[in-house]
């Protein structure tokens, strides 16, 4: 069965007080949006996503990796947004079922998307809902409270799955009614599958939740260390970080010899837990005889994907005598970024001699050591 996914960021964030919309908001250098995106786009069952934006926050579409995505200007309501999503996708004849998920809640795990996907296929709709934990009181007249039966009441999140015909015909006639982000209209007719919400899948509405979400992200980070030499020698090619480089000597090594990207291998190995480069990639393996290093890094990346790995940022030393790297850092740091699927501002390069003291110094090697950091989001 096929999905789409729309992401409702529209709202006009009034709530969050901040210049820049909630939704463009960065933890680790990812805006809210891209964090629900990046997640998604792992599921090969969601072939569609539409991000639905608010037209005047256009000048901060350019934060985000809009790469396979349709963008739809949002209307005046929630509901308005989700019909104009709805209604582009029933004129792509597109069929099956639809996840619709608000931008503000960012940090739903992929587990939750699996679980919704395989109740999908059961059920007409599927909602994620969490118990009330708190005492719940009702408030009836000034100075009067009632207390509730608790257990009576549930909380519903996003993404809610629906078939994709049903939820558009319920909308054009106006029979579902959304208020924010719940379906405040049930018809159990409907066929709804209530599944376990998260609790860290809250709502993003004022600065304090955004500070527990940043919070959230720091616990899950993690850092990892690389380190390569090479020697510099005649009659090879200078590699560094993917580009290269004019010059009279060039790196030994099986592959290509770019200490660089082996360093970024290594540091992101380490931080994922995931062994070290020589494990990965046999020098006695034929294969990798001259092989260009930016085949591997993607290679890694892939697998530390697959773990739900991201990498957030990227400090590199390279440590050479010669040749001089200065006009060269901006062109390395761009390849780097999009090598790695990283920002250019999370990537700094420091290129440093040794003052001619030892190997590196006499220009016989080349060094480059990498400190990274990656979040882990499950
Ligand atoms: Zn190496």
């Amino acid at each position: 069965m096929r999905f789409s996914f729309i992401l409702l960021a529209s709202g006009d964030s009034s709530r969050f007080k901040s210049k820049i919309p909630k939704q463009y908001q960065e933890i680790m250098g990812k805006t809210l949006i891209d964090i629900s995106i990046d997640k998604i786009r792992s599921f090969k069952e969601i072939t569609k996503i539409v991000l639905v934006y608010n037209k005047r926050h256009k000048k901060y579409l350019k934060k985000i990796d809009l790469k396979n995505i349709t963008l739809i200007i949002g209307g005046k309501t929630r509901n308005e947004s989700t019909l104009k999503a709805l209604d582009y996708l029933k004129n792509q004849n597109t069929k099956g079922k639809v996840l619709i998920h608000d931008a503000a809640r960012p940090n739903f795990s992929k587990k939750l998307i699996k679980n919704i996907i395989i109740n999908s296929y059961l059920n007409r709709v599927v909602v994620p809902v969490l118990k009330i934990q708190d005492a719940l009181k009702e408030k009836k007249g000034k100075k009067k409270f009632l207390n509730t039966e608790k257990n009576n009441f549930f909380l519903t999140q996003t993404p809610q799955s629906f078939n994709l015909d049903e939820i558009f015909h319920l909308h054009k006639k106006k029979e579902l009614e959304y208020r924010d982000d719940d379906l405040s209209l049930i018809d159990t007719s409907l066929g709804v599958k209530f599944i376990s919400g998260e609790k860290k899948n809250f709502k993003v509405t004022d600065i304090d939740d955004f500070k527990i979400l940043k919070n959230f992200n720091k616990s899950n980070q993690k850092i990892g260390i690389g380190f390569d030499v090479h020697r510099l020698v005649k009659g090879r090619k200078l590699f560094l970080g993917g580009i290269k480089i004019p010059s009279k000597l060039g790196t030994l090594g099986h592959s290509d010899g770019d200490p660089i990207l082996h360093s970024i291998i290594d540091a992101l190995l380490g931080a994922c837990a995931l062994g070290d480069i020589g494990e990965k990639f046999s020098d006695k393996n034929k294969k990798f005889k001259n092989i260009d290093s930016s085949i591997l890094v993607k290679k890694i990346l892939e697998e530390v994907k697959e773990k739900n790995y991201v990498i957030n940022n990227i400090d590199i030393n390279i440590i050479t005598q010669y040749p001089k790297l200065k006009k060269y850092k901006k062109m390395i740091t761009k390849n780097i970024a999009k090598l790695c699927q990283v920002s250019i501002e999370n990537i700094n390069i420091k290129a440093k001699t040794t003052e001619k003291l030892g190997v590196i110094g006499r220009e016989q090697a080349i060094a480059a050591e990498v400190i990274m950091s990656v979040i882990k989001y499950d």
